[in-house]
């Protein structure tokens, strides 16, 4: 098929994350991916700010990464983990035990994040059945938040300001504190209302789940590391499994390896996704304490149950380990602070608000964004961004040169103009 006859079928026949088949936004064709750029048939080679969903840390076509690949494919691309277990599985969960904060060294190979997110809220739960509190069924967390698409993950995301509004009467009912302050705000008036709110609900209350230091699709809200310590000791307190979704934050997004470093805590419950493969494959994870696991074997079934088709694909844990291994040599370290330096630039935009956090820029205007024109003027100006709300935002690989991020800093200029 030719290039148009390719749109003109995907117009009429797929869909699109959160778009109408009636009116879909309009879609780019991509014919190639390189580093840190795509390209677009008649557009050419845009530099990628969104790392394809934040996940593609080390670019595209990343010569380590597509060896992994290769190799494991040489080797053999699935194999059920139900009775069977292979090296790459093994390997993958050796590096993330040893990555990861203090005491998580149990760890489940979901398929997606929010598969990882249902494992870790099904943990939570069996963990307080095991500990005789079985009327524990709700959960704690904050406004702002996102999770993930299914239903459980839906039922902890943003109730008002979130893509998920539309479900309220359906989902499980949880408990919301405020949303923590931004970065500089009143986090000893926060704590205090969040504190109260716990105690009044927590003998239902199974589990607090947050995204740790920034709230990503609930709108890109980076807030104070002090209020990871007010999560801990509030579940301490009340005997909650505390859960960090670090679904978008994991892996050095935000300065520091993983976003629950910058409180110095450490959760019950870890949730890994996004970059876990550098952007190849689906894949995520659930790590948890020893004492999480013990709690759930003493539940009534005395296993955990849950057991995708496709857990700890083999292809996906091979190509997860290899940009570990990237990590491991501490090059994102260097290149998320010079990111960072470079996209200070957006704090010259007229905007409503700017916030750089790691290698995250964020502007928001005072308006809800035309998505269609922003992100044409983007294209226009050599960057693909993907504006939501009231957000033009960046977090692109890793290996963005300066020239690159200063394009992308462009990119979003000529969307706050347009959009
Ligand atoms: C993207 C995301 C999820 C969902 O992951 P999927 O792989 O899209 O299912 C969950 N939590 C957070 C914080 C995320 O950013």
């Amino acid at each position: 098929m030719s290039a148009p006859e390719l749109l003109a079928f995907d117009r009429e026949h797929l869909w699109h994350p959160y778009t109408s088949m009636h009116d879909p936004t309009p879609t780019q064709l991509v014919t190639g991916a390189s580093g840190s750029r795509i390209a677009l048939d008649g557009v050419g080679e845009v530099v990628d700010g969104m790392a394809s969903w934040w996940s593609a840390i080390h670019g595209y076509r990343h010569p380590v990464l597509d060896d992994a690949l290769r190799r494991q494919t040489g080797e053999f691309a699935h194999v059920m983990f139900g009775g069977l277990t292979h090296e790459p599985a093994v390997e993958l969960a050796r590096r993330l035990i040893e990555l990861t904060p203090d005491g998580l060294d149990r760890v489940f190979l979901a398929d997606s994040g929010s598969v990882s997110v249902e494992v870790a809220m099904k943990m939570a739960l069996q963990y307080q059945r095991g500990a005789g509190r079985p009327e524990r069924t709700r959960f704690l967390t904050v406004r702002g938040g996102y999770h993930g698409d299914t239903f459980d993950c839906m039922s902890v995301c943003d109730p008002d300001g979130g893509m998920h509004s539309m479900w309220s009467g359906v989902l499980p009912e949880q408990v919301f504190g405020e949303r923590p302050p931004a970065l500089g705000g009143d986090v000893a008036g926060w704590a205090a209302g969040f504190r109260a709110l716990a105690a009044e609900h927590a003998g239902r209350v199974a589990g607090l789940i947050v995204e740790p230091l920034l709230q990503g699709a609930g709108g890109m809200h980076p807030y104070p590391a002090e209020c990871l310590r007010v999560f801990r000791e509030v579940a301490d307190e009340h005997g909650l499994v505390l859960i960090f979704d670090e679904i978008a934050t994991g892996f050095g997004r935000t300065g520091t390896l993983f976003a629950s470093e910058a409180g110095e805590v450490s959760p019950d419950v870890l949730c890994l996704g996004k970059a876990l493969t550098g952007g190849y494959l689906t894949l995520a994870a659930t790590l948890c304490t020893g004492e999480v696991a013990h709690g759930i074997s003493s539940s009534d079934s005395g296993v955990l149950m849950h057991g995708p088709t496709f857990m700890g694909n083999p292809l996906a844990c091979a190509v997860a380990s290899a940009s570990l291994d990237l990590l491991a040599t501490g090059r994102w370290e260097e290149d998320v602070r010079r990111i960072n330096t470079g996209l200070q630039a957006l704090h010259d935009l007229d905007a409503a608000e700017v916030r750089v956090l790691g290698a995250v820029g964020v502007v928001r205007l005072d308006h809800p964004v035309d998505v269609a024109k922003a992100s044409e003027a983007a294209l226009q100006a050599g960057a693909w961004l993907r504006p939501f709300r009231d957000l033009i935002y960046t977090m692109p690989p890793y290996v963005c040169s300066d020239e690159d991020v200063a394009t992308l800093c462009a990119g979003i200029a000529a969307a706050v103009e347009a959009g």
